[in-house]
Protein backbone atom coordinates (compact mmCIF):
# COMPACT_ATOMS: atom_id res chain seq x y z
CA UNK A 1 0.00 0.00 0.00
CA UNK A 2 1.62 3.24 -1.23
CA UNK A 3 1.52 6.51 1.47
CA UNK A 4 -1.39 7.96 -0.36
CA UNK A 5 -3.58 5.21 0.10
CA UNK A 6 -2.56 4.61 4.26
CA UNK A 7 -3.28 8.17 4.38
CA UNK A 8 -6.65 7.98 2.67
CA UNK A 9 -7.27 4.66 4.80
CA UNK A 10 -6.44 6.20 7.87
CA UNK A 11 -8.73 8.95 7.26
CA UNK A 12 -11.65 6.71 6.13
CA UNK A 13 -11.04 4.90 9.59
CA UNK A 14 -11.62 7.90 11.47
CA UNK A 15 -14.89 9.02 9.40
CA UNK A 16 -15.85 5.73 10.18
CA UNK A 17 -15.16 5.86 13.75
CA UNK A 18 -16.63 9.36 13.97
CA UNK A 19 -19.86 8.69 12.04
CA UNK A 20 -20.79 5.61 14.36
CA UNK A 21 -20.99 7.33 17.84
CA UNK A 22 -22.25 10.41 16.36
CA UNK A 23 -25.31 7.74 15.64
CA UNK A 24 -25.33 7.05 18.98
CA UNK A 25 -28.29 8.26 21.23
CA UNK A 26 -27.35 10.52 24.14
CA UNK A 27 -29.35 9.49 27.24
CA UNK A 28 -29.87 10.21 31.09
CA UNK A 29 -31.26 8.91 33.69
CA UNK A 30 -31.33 7.82 37.33
CA UNK A 31 -28.62 5.09 38.12
CA UNK A 32 -27.99 3.07 41.56
CA UNK A 33 -24.81 3.02 41.99
CA UNK A 34 -24.46 0.53 44.81
CA UNK A 35 -26.14 -2.59 46.31
CA UNK A 36 -27.46 -0.44 49.28
CA UNK A 37 -29.78 1.58 46.57
CA UNK A 38 -28.06 4.43 46.67
CA UNK A 39 -28.69 6.44 43.24
CA UNK A 40 -27.18 9.36 41.27
CA UNK A 41 -28.03 11.18 37.96
CA UNK A 42 -25.95 9.04 35.01
CA UNK A 43 -25.22 10.32 31.41
CA UNK A 44 -24.94 7.42 28.92
CA UNK A 45 -25.49 6.15 25.81
CA UNK A 46 -27.42 4.08 23.91
CA UNK A 47 -27.32 2.07 20.34
CA UNK A 48 -27.89 3.46 17.09
CA UNK A 49 -31.73 3.59 15.96
CA UNK A 50 -31.78 0.64 13.29
CA UNK A 51 -34.16 0.49 10.30
CA UNK A 52 -36.67 -1.66 12.75
CA UNK A 53 -36.10 0.23 16.05
CA UNK A 54 -38.00 3.07 16.89
CA UNK A 55 -36.65 6.48 19.09
CA UNK A 56 -39.36 6.44 22.56
CA UNK A 57 -39.70 9.92 24.61
CA UNK A 58 -39.87 8.40 28.26
CA UNK A 59 -42.72 9.57 30.04
CA UNK A 60 -43.04 7.03 32.78
CA UNK A 61 -41.87 4.27 34.42
CA UNK A 62 -42.96 1.81 37.38
CA UNK A 63 -40.44 0.84 40.07
CA UNK A 64 -41.16 -3.29 40.36
CA UNK A 65 -39.79 -5.27 43.44
CA UNK A 66 -37.66 -7.33 40.28
CA UNK A 67 -35.92 -3.63 40.02
CA UNK A 68 -35.57 -3.98 43.44
CA UNK A 69 -33.95 -7.42 43.91
CA UNK A 70 -31.55 -6.55 40.83
CA UNK A 71 -30.05 -3.74 42.59
CA UNK A 72 -29.71 -4.83 46.05
CA UNK A 73 -28.12 -8.21 44.52
CA UNK A 74 -30.58 -10.60 45.77
CA UNK A 75 -30.40 -12.58 43.07
CA UNK A 76 -26.48 -12.57 42.04
CA UNK A 77 -23.54 -9.73 40.65
CA UNK A 78 -24.79 -6.31 39.46
CA UNK A 79 -22.88 -4.69 37.15
CA UNK A 80 -23.21 -0.59 38.50
CA UNK A 81 -23.68 2.09 38.01
CA UNK A 82 -26.88 0.34 36.39
CA UNK A 83 -30.23 2.41 35.59
CA UNK A 84 -33.42 0.11 36.60
CA UNK A 85 -36.85 0.41 34.74
CA UNK A 86 -38.10 -2.18 32.75
CA UNK A 87 -42.10 -0.93 33.25
CA UNK A 88 -41.89 1.80 30.42
CA UNK A 89 -44.22 3.93 27.96
CA UNK A 90 -43.58 6.99 26.32
CA UNK A 91 -44.32 8.55 22.66
CA UNK A 92 -42.52 7.54 19.97
CA UNK A 93 -40.45 10.66 18.45
CA UNK A 94 -38.19 8.74 15.62
CA UNK A 95 -38.78 5.63 13.37
CA UNK A 96 -36.12 3.36 11.22
CA UNK A 97 -36.85 3.20 7.75
CA UNK A 98 -38.46 -0.22 8.05
CA UNK A 99 -41.21 0.57 10.95
CA UNK A 100 -44.83 -0.49 10.26
CA UNK A 101 -46.32 -0.89 13.48
CA UNK A 102 -45.51 2.69 14.97
CA UNK A 103 -45.26 6.01 13.37
CA UNK A 104 -44.14 9.59 15.00
CA UNK A 105 -46.26 10.54 17.80
CA UNK A 106 -48.06 7.23 19.23
CA UNK A 107 -47.57 5.96 22.27
CA UNK A 108 -45.38 2.70 22.59
CA UNK A 109 -44.56 0.69 25.70
CA UNK A 110 -41.18 -1.14 26.57
CA UNK A 111 -41.76 -3.95 29.13
CA UNK A 112 -39.30 -6.90 30.21
CA UNK A 113 -37.56 -8.23 27.06
CA UNK A 114 -36.02 -5.88 24.15
CA UNK A 115 -34.98 -8.82 21.95
CA UNK A 116 -34.61 -12.44 21.56
CA UNK A 117 -33.22 -14.75 18.54
CA UNK A 118 -36.55 -14.45 16.71
CA UNK A 119 -35.57 -18.05 15.79
CA UNK A 120 -36.11 -20.51 18.39
CA UNK A 121 -39.33 -22.41 18.41
CA UNK A 122 -40.36 -20.70 21.42
CA UNK A 123 -39.58 -16.96 19.86
CA UNK A 124 -41.23 -18.37 16.82
CA UNK A 125 -44.51 -19.00 19.48
CA UNK A 126 -44.41 -15.27 20.79
CA UNK A 127 -42.87 -16.87 24.31
CA UNK A 128 -39.71 -14.87 23.56
CA UNK A 129 -39.02 -15.01 27.43
CA UNK A 130 -37.63 -18.77 26.89
CA UNK A 131 -35.58 -17.88 23.93
CA UNK A 132 -33.05 -20.63 23.58
CA UNK A 133 -30.24 -18.18 23.46
CA UNK A 134 -31.49 -16.07 25.61
CA UNK A 135 -34.13 -13.09 25.99
CA UNK A 136 -32.09 -9.27 26.25
CA UNK A 137 -33.59 -7.62 29.15
CA UNK A 138 -34.05 -4.10 29.10
CA UNK A 139 -31.98 -3.43 32.30
CA UNK A 140 -29.44 -5.04 33.18
CA UNK A 141 -28.76 -7.27 30.07
CA UNK A 142 -24.87 -7.63 27.75
CA UNK A 143 -27.26 -7.27 24.61
CA UNK A 144 -25.91 -9.68 21.51
CA UNK A 145 -27.55 -7.49 19.02
CA UNK A 146 -25.85 -4.79 19.87
CA UNK A 147 -21.79 -5.31 20.66
CA UNK A 148 -23.27 -6.79 23.93
CA UNK A 149 -23.65 -2.90 25.86
CA UNK A 150 -25.28 -3.40 29.01
CA UNK A 151 -28.89 -2.72 28.49
CA UNK A 152 -29.92 0.48 30.56
CA UNK A 153 -34.05 0.55 31.65
CA UNK A 154 -36.43 2.93 31.95
CA UNK A 155 -35.54 5.75 34.54
CA UNK A 156 -34.41 7.53 31.76
CA UNK A 157 -35.24 10.25 29.36
CA UNK A 158 -35.64 7.54 26.15
CA UNK A 159 -35.33 4.14 24.58
CA UNK A 160 -34.36 2.83 21.57
CA UNK A 161 -36.04 -0.72 20.70
CA UNK A 162 -36.99 -2.70 17.77
CA UNK A 163 -40.65 -2.20 17.07
CA UNK A 164 -41.18 -6.24 17.00
CA UNK A 165 -40.34 -6.16 21.24
CA UNK A 166 -42.31 -2.82 21.60
CA UNK A 167 -45.86 -2.90 22.43
CA UNK A 168 -48.55 -0.23 21.03
CA UNK A 169 -50.81 1.79 23.38
CA UNK A 170 -53.93 2.96 22.39
CA UNK A 171 -54.55 6.88 22.67
CA UNK A 172 -56.69 6.43 24.77
CA UNK A 173 -55.01 4.88 27.34
CA UNK A 174 -54.92 6.35 31.03
CA UNK A 175 -51.27 7.06 30.26
CA UNK A 176 -50.26 7.48 33.28
CA UNK A 177 -51.57 4.14 34.57
CA UNK A 178 -50.10 2.20 31.85
CA UNK A 179 -46.40 1.40 32.45
CA UNK A 180 -46.64 -1.06 35.39
CA UNK A 181 -48.98 -3.23 33.18
CA UNK A 182 -45.78 -3.75 31.18
CA UNK A 183 -44.34 -6.04 33.93
CA UNK A 184 -46.93 -6.54 36.52
CA UNK A 185 -49.52 -6.64 34.18
CA UNK A 186 -48.13 -9.26 32.09
CA UNK A 187 -47.03 -11.19 34.83
CA UNK A 188 -50.66 -11.81 36.09
CA UNK A 189 -52.66 -11.96 33.29
CA UNK A 190 -50.14 -14.80 32.05
CA UNK A 191 -50.71 -17.60 34.56
CA UNK A 192 -53.96 -16.31 35.37
CA UNK A 193 -55.31 -17.03 31.68
CA UNK A 194 -52.63 -20.08 31.55
CA UNK A 195 -54.69 -21.81 34.08
CA UNK A 196 -58.22 -20.49 32.58
CA UNK A 197 -59.59 -19.27 36.01
CA UNK A 198 -63.22 -18.64 35.61
CA UNK A 199 -66.81 -17.47 36.11
CA UNK A 200 -67.46 -18.62 39.73
CA UNK A 201 -64.51 -20.30 40.78
CA UNK A 202 -62.79 -20.13 43.89
CA UNK A 203 -59.08 -18.32 43.57
CA UNK A 204 -56.70 -16.70 45.67
CA UNK A 205 -53.28 -13.98 45.52
CA UNK A 206 -50.75 -14.02 47.45
CA UNK A 207 -48.98 -10.93 48.15
CA UNK A 208 -51.11 -8.06 47.79
CA UNK A 209 -48.54 -5.18 46.51
CA UNK A 210 -47.54 -3.85 42.69
CA UNK A 211 -48.39 -7.32 41.09
CA UNK A 212 -50.91 -8.74 43.65
CA UNK A 213 -53.44 -6.03 43.19
CA UNK A 214 -53.64 -6.34 39.53
CA UNK A 215 -54.18 -10.43 40.02
CA UNK A 216 -56.84 -9.26 42.00
CA UNK A 217 -58.39 -7.31 39.15
CA UNK A 218 -57.62 -9.19 36.28
CA UNK A 219 -59.28 -12.39 38.21
CA UNK A 220 -62.58 -10.24 39.62
CA UNK A 221 -63.05 -9.45 36.08
CA UNK A 222 -63.02 -12.59 34.97
CA UNK A 223 -66.25 -13.18 37.22
CA UNK A 224 -63.89 -15.39 40.22
CA UNK A 225 -64.34 -15.50 43.65
CA UNK A 226 -60.84 -14.22 45.00
CA UNK A 227 -59.61 -13.85 48.48
CA UNK A 228 -56.14 -12.02 49.04
CA UNK A 229 -53.46 -13.28 51.28
CA UNK A 230 -50.74 -10.22 52.70
CA UNK A 231 -48.90 -9.81 56.13
CA UNK A 232 -50.82 -6.18 56.90
CA UNK A 233 -53.84 -4.89 57.93
CA UNK A 234 -53.13 -1.59 55.73
CA UNK A 235 -54.61 -2.68 52.53
CA UNK A 236 -57.86 -5.21 54.21
CA UNK A 237 -60.36 -2.07 53.00
CA UNK A 238 -58.47 -1.80 49.76
CA UNK A 239 -58.63 -5.27 48.71
CA UNK A 240 -62.85 -5.23 49.54
CA UNK A 241 -63.06 -1.80 47.31
CA UNK A 242 -61.16 -3.84 44.33
CA UNK A 243 -63.31 -6.75 44.74
CA UNK A 244 -62.26 -9.50 46.98
CA UNK A 245 -64.62 -11.54 48.75
CA UNK A 246 -62.47 -11.70 51.48
CA UNK A 247 -59.02 -10.92 52.91
CA UNK A 248 -56.43 -12.88 55.12
CA UNK A 249 -53.27 -11.52 57.27
CA UNK A 250 -51.44 -14.53 57.28
CA UNK A 251 -49.70 -13.06 60.24
CA UNK A 252 -53.40 -13.75 62.28
CA UNK A 253 -53.71 -17.01 62.40
CA UNK A 254 -57.01 -17.62 63.36
CA UNK A 255 -58.07 -16.35 60.09
CA UNK A 256 -56.22 -19.17 58.10
CA UNK A 257 -58.57 -21.39 59.61
CA UNK A 258 -60.88 -23.57 57.16
CA UNK A 259 -58.69 -22.63 54.39
CA UNK A 260 -57.27 -26.19 53.40
CA UNK A 261 -59.23 -27.83 50.02
CA UNK A 262 -61.13 -24.36 49.09
CA UNK A 263 -58.97 -22.99 45.58
CA UNK A 264 -59.41 -24.27 42.08
CA UNK A 265 -56.31 -21.11 41.62
CA UNK A 266 -54.16 -19.63 43.60
CA UNK A 267 -51.53 -16.80 42.51
CA UNK A 268 -48.04 -16.57 44.63
CA UNK A 269 -46.25 -13.03 44.10
CA UNK A 270 -44.30 -13.15 47.56
CA UNK A 271 -40.91 -11.43 47.39
CA UNK A 272 -39.55 -12.96 50.69
CA UNK A 273 -39.31 -16.48 52.47
CA UNK A 274 -42.54 -18.30 52.74
CA UNK A 275 -43.70 -21.61 53.22
CA UNK A 276 -45.41 -22.76 49.87
CA UNK A 277 -46.80 -25.93 51.10
CA UNK A 278 -49.36 -23.90 53.16
CA UNK A 279 -50.63 -22.64 49.75
CA UNK A 280 -50.61 -26.08 47.83
CA UNK A 281 -52.90 -27.25 50.80
CA UNK A 282 -55.21 -24.98 50.23
CA UNK A 283 -55.71 -25.97 46.69
CA UNK A 284 -58.37 -28.69 46.15
CA UNK A 285 -57.94 -31.53 44.35
CA UNK A 286 -57.29 -30.78 40.59
CA UNK A 287 -56.34 -26.95 41.77
CA UNK A 288 -53.39 -25.31 40.02
CA UNK A 289 -50.91 -23.14 42.33
CA UNK A 290 -48.72 -20.46 39.72
CA UNK A 291 -45.13 -18.98 41.46
CA UNK A 292 -44.10 -15.47 40.19
CA UNK A 293 -42.76 -14.16 42.83
CA UNK A 294 -38.90 -14.40 42.80
CA UNK A 295 -37.30 -14.20 46.70
CA UNK A 296 -33.70 -13.46 47.00
CA UNK A 297 -31.73 -16.60 46.16
CA UNK A 298 -30.93 -17.07 49.88
CA UNK A 299 -34.73 -17.12 50.74
CA UNK A 300 -35.84 -18.84 47.90
CA UNK A 301 -38.61 -21.75 49.29
CA UNK A 302 -38.35 -25.33 48.32
CA UNK A 303 -41.49 -27.48 48.05
CA UNK A 304 -40.81 -30.98 50.46
CA UNK A 305 -42.24 -33.42 48.18
CA UNK A 306 -43.20 -35.63 50.59
CA UNK A 307 -45.65 -32.77 52.00
CA UNK A 308 -46.58 -32.74 48.11
CA UNK A 309 -47.33 -36.14 47.67
CA UNK A 310 -49.42 -36.17 50.27
CA UNK A 311 -51.76 -33.04 48.40
CA UNK A 312 -51.57 -35.43 45.42
CA UNK A 313 -53.43 -34.24 42.31
CA UNK A 314 -52.51 -30.21 43.15
CA UNK A 315 -50.47 -28.45 40.58
CA UNK A 316 -47.92 -25.93 41.40
CA UNK A 317 -45.99 -24.23 38.51
CA UNK A 318 -43.88 -21.09 37.94
CA UNK A 319 -44.58 -18.39 35.36
CA UNK A 320 -42.25 -15.94 33.78
CA UNK A 321 -43.46 -12.92 32.85
CA UNK A 322 -45.02 -13.39 28.94
CA UNK A 323 -44.15 -13.28 25.52
CA UNK A 324 -44.25 -9.85 23.34
CA UNK A 325 -47.98 -11.35 21.54
CA UNK A 326 -49.52 -11.82 24.99
CA UNK A 327 -48.38 -8.75 26.64
CA UNK A 328 -49.92 -6.60 23.57
CA UNK A 329 -52.90 -9.15 24.44
CA UNK A 330 -53.00 -7.74 28.10
CA UNK A 331 -52.53 -4.25 27.29
CA UNK A 332 -55.40 -4.21 24.92
CA UNK A 333 -57.25 -6.16 27.26
CA UNK A 334 -56.09 -3.78 30.19
CA UNK A 335 -57.53 -0.82 28.58
CA UNK A 336 -60.95 -2.18 27.13
CA UNK A 337 -61.85 -2.85 30.28
CA UNK A 338 -60.31 -0.08 32.27
CA UNK A 339 -58.04 -2.67 34.48
CA UNK A 340 -54.93 -0.24 35.41
CA UNK A 341 -52.95 -0.39 38.77
CA UNK A 342 -53.30 1.89 41.83
CA UNK A 343 -50.21 4.50 41.21
CA UNK A 344 -48.34 7.04 43.31
CA UNK A 345 -46.34 9.46 40.80
CA UNK A 346 -43.08 10.14 41.91
CA UNK A 347 -40.73 12.72 40.71
CA UNK A 348 -37.62 11.82 38.89
CA UNK A 349 -34.84 12.66 41.54
CA UNK A 350 -32.36 9.84 43.29
CA UNK A 351 -34.39 10.94 46.80
CA UNK A 352 -37.56 9.72 45.49
CA UNK A 353 -36.39 6.91 44.13
CA UNK A 354 -34.13 6.03 47.22
CA UNK A 355 -37.11 6.89 49.49
CA UNK A 356 -39.25 4.48 47.12
CA UNK A 357 -37.39 1.48 47.03
CA UNK A 358 -37.08 1.50 50.82
CA UNK A 359 -41.46 1.90 51.24
CA UNK A 360 -41.52 -1.03 48.87
CA UNK A 361 -39.16 -3.14 50.64
CA UNK A 362 -41.16 -1.88 53.74
CA UNK A 363 -44.86 -2.47 52.61
CA UNK A 364 -45.17 1.69 52.59
CA UNK A 365 -46.83 1.50 49.17
CA UNK A 366 -50.20 1.19 47.39
CA UNK A 367 -49.70 0.15 45.45
CA UNK A 368 -47.19 0.90 42.78
CA UNK A 369 -45.05 3.82 42.39
CA UNK A 370 -44.36 5.72 39.00
CA UNK A 371 -41.55 7.82 38.27
CA UNK A 372 -42.78 10.96 36.33
CA UNK A 373 -39.66 10.91 33.85
CA UNK A 374 -40.73 14.48 32.45
CA UNK A 375 -39.38 15.91 35.90
CA UNK A 376 -35.45 14.47 35.49
CA UNK A 377 -33.50 17.37 35.60
P1 LIG B 1 -44.45 -5.79 45.98
O1 LIG B 1 -43.43 -5.54 47.02
O2 LIG B 1 -45.16 -4.66 45.37
O3 LIG B 1 -45.57 -6.81 46.53
C1 LIG B 1 -45.28 -7.93 47.30
C2 LIG B 1 -46.39 -8.13 48.30
O4 LIG B 1 -46.18 -9.36 48.99
C3 LIG B 1 -46.46 -7.04 49.36
O5 LIG B 1 -47.80 -6.65 49.52
C4 LIG B 1 -45.93 -7.74 50.60
O6 LIG B 1 -46.43 -7.29 51.82
C5 LIG B 1 -46.44 -9.14 50.37
N1 LIG B 1 -45.78 -10.15 51.18
C6 LIG B 1 -44.50 -10.19 51.63
N2 LIG B 1 -44.27 -11.32 52.34
C7 LIG B 1 -45.45 -12.01 52.35
C8 LIG B 1 -45.85 -13.23 52.93
N3 LIG B 1 -45.02 -14.01 53.63
N4 LIG B 1 -47.14 -13.62 52.75
C9 LIG B 1 -48.02 -12.87 52.04
N5 LIG B 1 -47.66 -11.69 51.48
C10 LIG B 1 -46.40 -11.26 51.63
O7 LIG B 1 -43.70 -6.63 44.84
P2 LIG B 1 -44.12 -6.85 43.30
O8 LIG B 1 -45.55 -7.14 43.27
O9 LIG B 1 -43.54 -5.77 42.47
O10 LIG B 1 -43.27 -8.17 42.95
C11 LIG B 1 -43.55 -9.38 43.63
C12 LIG B 1 -42.51 -10.42 43.29
O11 LIG B 1 -42.70 -10.86 41.94
C13 LIG B 1 -41.06 -9.96 43.37
O12 LIG B 1 -40.28 -10.98 43.95
C14 LIG B 1 -40.68 -9.75 41.92
O13 LIG B 1 -39.30 -9.86 41.70
C15 LIG B 1 -41.43 -10.88 41.29
N6 LIG B 1 -41.66 -10.73 39.85
C16 LIG B 1 -41.63 -11.87 39.11
C17 LIG B 1 -41.86 -11.83 37.76
C18 LIG B 1 -41.91 -13.08 36.98
O14 LIG B 1 -41.85 -13.02 35.74
N7 LIG B 1 -42.04 -14.24 37.59
C19 LIG B 1 -42.07 -10.55 37.07
C20 LIG B 1 -42.19 -9.43 37.97
C21 LIG B 1 -41.95 -9.52 39.30
P3 LIG B 1 -46.44 -5.78 52.37
O15 LIG B 1 -47.88 -5.49 52.48
O16 LIG B 1 -45.73 -5.76 53.66
O17 LIG B 1 -45.72 -4.96 51.35
ZN1 LIG C 1 -41.09 -6.38 36.98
Amino acid sequence: MNRISKIVLFLLCVASVEFTQAQRIQSEGLAAIDNKGNFEIYKFTRHPIGDNDIFIDILYAGICHSDIHHVHEDWGKTEYPIVPGHEIVGVVKKVGKNVTKFKVGDYAGVGCIVNSCGQCDYCKQGLEQFCEKGMVVSFGSHDYFHNNELTMGGFSKNYVVSEDYAIKVPANANIKKVAPLLCAGITTYSPIHFSKVSKGQNVAVAGFGGLGHLALKYMVALGAKVTVFDITEEKRQDAYNMGAIKYVNVKTPDELKKSQDQFDFILSTIPAAYDPMMYVKMLKMGGEMAIVGLPPTDATPNIPTTSLIYSAHRKVYGSLIGGIPETQEMLDYSVANNIYPQVELIPATPEAVEKAFKNVVDGKVKFRYVIDMSTLK
